[in-house]
Order: structure tokens, then C-alpha cells, then sequence
């Protein structure tokens, strides 16, 4: 026997059932396990596993069946793209959200959602649940990257995209950990110039968070992802030479670098030509719908050392301010540090370093004098590369769906100290 609820709350759009109910249980100053009996059914007969029942909270919560199939994720009806969306629920907009009482409104958003448009707030990655979203109004490029972001998901479809900005962010973050020497128009002084707004000098144990350092290098990410999703684009490059130079002196306007020549060593961008381009783009390694506590009471939360990680990322940062190690080592890099087909390795770290790295041939090079030499040397790749993928895709391009287990990320990434 259910009962409903005195106080009418609806859930907020892309909520979490969890938060919702939470939410609810607050108002009523009623206990969490309470709410959840009444509006759960066994998984099965006898099972001793409940999951939530959209007509019962309907009921108890007096909402219609349709509003909740709109908002409640669990309840979506029809069922989204889980791949499209994050597999972490997150704190929104918290002005979008305000307007919901009884405490905070967790979210599911899609990958492609880093910026409320609408009040220029930065919403990023799941990352710190309690921290402030930086307010955007000062640094409107970071919203304009949104709405090209969203014009690229209407172009080359949610698959292409994914891998495409989360590659882009990896080029920027290896070349703001490489670069020493910054000319006028260079990328890597915007960013440095964005963090000292985001987190200002002196300041980063209280404002620090890996979230920002993303935000000061959205706009080139989704500008480098608008070549590194683009099909013609990887068929040029994987063609030869004449390919390479152009897409080189594409990716150097993009990140204000004159007369940019991809380098053997210490170069993102020359190992997306050698390894990735002429493979399909990477997906999410898993989604929210295919852990095991969906529609369930619990939700994975972020591991409970994050604050932890984030005081030795701020402290690294202080000494710094290059932000390329905290964003490649953060959770939502993952799936274009580790790639399918990316050599196995035991150490996370390592893993890092080599989406910077061409592949050398040990015997040849052996001694610290040639790999300094690598690290100015042009990378090339003289012949086309054969790729039947590449031959027969079209956009907008589907999931790359994983008919095996993904491979061991190696061990747990590490902040640099
Ligand atoms: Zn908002």
C-alpha cells in the first residue's frame, strides 16, 4: 500500500532518480529507505533486489507517468543514447536548478554538455560535486566553444565528437605541458591567461579543480575536434605527405603556432596521424544505463580520495601553472589515453606519455643525444596507409560498439607531485 505525498515536487529535467527521491525524502522529513520501499518492486519474485518503479513514484509523487518518463533518467521513455551521456551523474547549472528544493539536483548530462549557455556558467566534467561553477562572463570564447561544440554533434554525430573533443583536449594538454617557448597569438598563453582568472595565482588550494583547467582549454579543443572529426580530414592524412602538411598547417593556425611541423617525440598531434586517425573513433568505456546500480538505491559516486588527488593537482599547479598533467590524468581522458588498440602497458602513467610519442625503433636510437634530436625531428609517414574503415565509413558515424571487453587501462592515474 502506497500513499502519496503531501508537497508537490517535480523532478528536474535530466535528474537522477536518487537525487530526486533524496529530495523528496528531505521535504517530507521522511528516511531515504522509507521512500524507496514505496516506490521499489523485487527485480524479480523473491529477489531480494529492488529497483524503482516508474508507476508507483508516480503515484507516491504524485507526477504524471509522462512528466517523469521526460526528466527522471531511469524512466526515459523512449530510451536515450546512453553512450551520449556521461556514466557519472553531476551537479547541472546550479541557476538552472535552483528553483528545486530539498537539496542538491544531480544530474546525467550528455558529453557533449560543458557550459550553461544560457547563464554563462562552466559545468565541465564530474569532477568536484561541491565546487563553485566558474561564472563565463569575462571569457565569452569558452561559450561560443559550446555552441560550435553543439554545431559539430549536428555535423558529424554524437560517436565522432566524443572522441574528437576529448582528442582535442589531450593535444592541448600535452602541448601546455611541453611548450617553453610561447610566440605572440600562441594557445598556450590563453590558457595561461584564462587559469589566472580561474584559479588566480596564490589561490589554487581553494579554487583549483581539474574542472577549470579543462574550461581554459575548451575553445581549442573543440576547435582542433572540428578537423579531427572531419572524415576528409583523416582520409588526407592518411593519404601522405601533402595530407600531413596541410592538416600540420591547419592544427598550427588552430593553436596559433606558426610554421607548426609535427615532431617524432613529445607530440600529440603526430601520434593521432600515425596511430588513430585511420581507426574509428574511440567510445566511452561504459555508460550510466550498464552499471550495475541503475535504477537501483545507490549511484556510483566519485572516488572518495578525489579531494585528496585534487589538493596534490593543486600544489603541482601552484609551483607551475601548466595544467596538461591534471587534465590527462583525469577520468574523463581515459578513452583516447587507452585506446583499443593502444600498446599494453601496466602503468597508467606511462600509458600518458606514449599518446605523445611516434613510434621509434629502440635499436636505432638509443642514446638521451638522439632523443633530444627526435623531439625536432618531422614526423612523417612517406606512404598512404590502407584502411578499409576508413575507405567505407560515412557521417554522421555510429558507435564503435565493442564486441569483446575493453582492455586494462593499466594502474590508477596518479597526480604528478
Ligand atoms: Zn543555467
Amino acid at each position: 500500500m502506497v500513499s502519496r505525498l503531501p508537497i508537490n515536487v517535480p523532478p528536474a529535467s535530466d535528474e537522477i532518480a536518487v537525487s530526486y527521491l533524496a529530495r523528496l525524502a528531505t521535504l517530507h522529513d521522511m528516511p531515504f529507505d522509507e521512500l524507496w520501499a514505496q516506490v521499489s518492486r523485487p527485480r524479480s519474485k523473491g529477489s531480494p533486489t529492488r529497483r524503482l518503479d516508474g508507476d508507483l513514484l508516480a503515484t507516491v509523487a504524485d507526477q504524471s507517468r509522462a512528466q517523469l518518463a521526460r526528466t527522471v533518467v531511469e524512466l526515459r521513455d523512449p530510451e536515450p543514447d546512453w553512450l551520449a551521456f556521461r556514466h557519472e551523474p553531476q551537479r547541472g547549472c546550479r541557476r538552472c536548478t535552483a528553483r528545486h528544493p530539498g537539496g542538491p539536483v544531480l544530474q546525467l548530462l550528455p558529453h557533449h554538455r560543458w557550459v550553461c549557455t544560457r547563464h554563462r556558467a562552466w559545468i565541465g566534467p564530474p569532477d568536484q560535486e561541491d565546487h563553485r561553477q566558474p561564472d563565463l562572463h569575462t571569457l565569452p570564447e569558452i561559450v561560443t566553444a559550446q555552441h560550435r561544440h553543439l554545431r559539430l554533434i549536428r555535423r558529424l554525430g554524437f560517436a565522432a565528437t566524443f572522441d574528437a573533443v576529448l582528442t582535442g583536449f589531450l593535444i592541448c594538454a600535452h602541448r601546455w605541458n611541453f611548450a617553453d617557448l610561447a610566440f605572440p597569438g600562441d594557445a598556450w598563453i590563453e590558457w595561461r591567461r584564462r587559469a589566472e582568472l580561474l584559479i588566480p595565482p596564490g589561490t589554487e588550494s581553494d579554487t583549483f579543480s581539474t574542472s577549470r583547467l579543462f574550461a581554459c582549454t575548451y575553445p581549442e579543443a573543440v576547435a582542433l575536434a572540428e578537423l579531427i572529426g572531419s572524415l576528409p580530414w583523416r582520409r588526407l592524412v592518411a593519404a601522405g605527405p601533402d595530407g600531413q602538411r596541410a592538416f600540420a598547417i591547419e592544427i598550427g593556425r588552430r593553436l596559433g603556432v606558426q610554421d607548426y611541423r609535427p615532431a617524432v617525440i613529445k607530440d600529440a598531434v603526430a601520434h593521432w596521424m600515425e596511430q588513430d586517425c585511420w581507426r574509428p573513433p574511440s567510445p566511452p568505456n561504459t555508460d550510466y544505463r550498464s552499471l550495475r546500480t541503475f535504477g537501483g538505491p545507490t549511484f556510483r559516486k566519485p572516488s572518495q580520495d578525489s579531494d585528496t588527488k585534487r589538493r596534490e593537482s593543486a600544489l603541482w599547479f601552484s609551483r607551475h601553472r601548466r595544467g596538461g598533467d591534471a587534465i590527462l590524468r583525469h577520468r574523463t581522458l581515459n578513452p583516447v589515453v587507452v585506446r583499443d588498440w593502444s600498446h599494453k602497458t601496466e602503468v597508467f602513467n606511462v600509458a600518458v606519455e606514449r599518446t605523445a610519442h611516434t613510434y621509434v625503433d629502440p635499436r636505432r636510437h638509443r642514446t638521451v643525444k638522439d632523443l633530444t634530436a627526435l623531439a625536432t625531428t618531422d614526423w612523417v609517414r612517406p606512404d598512404p596507409i590502407s584502411s578499409t574503415w576508413l575507405n567505407t565509413a560515412t557521417e554522421p558515424l555510429d558507435w564503435q560498439r565493442r564486441t569483446g571487453p575493453r582492455p586494462s587501462t593499466g594502474g590508477q592515474p596518479s597526480p604528478r607531485k
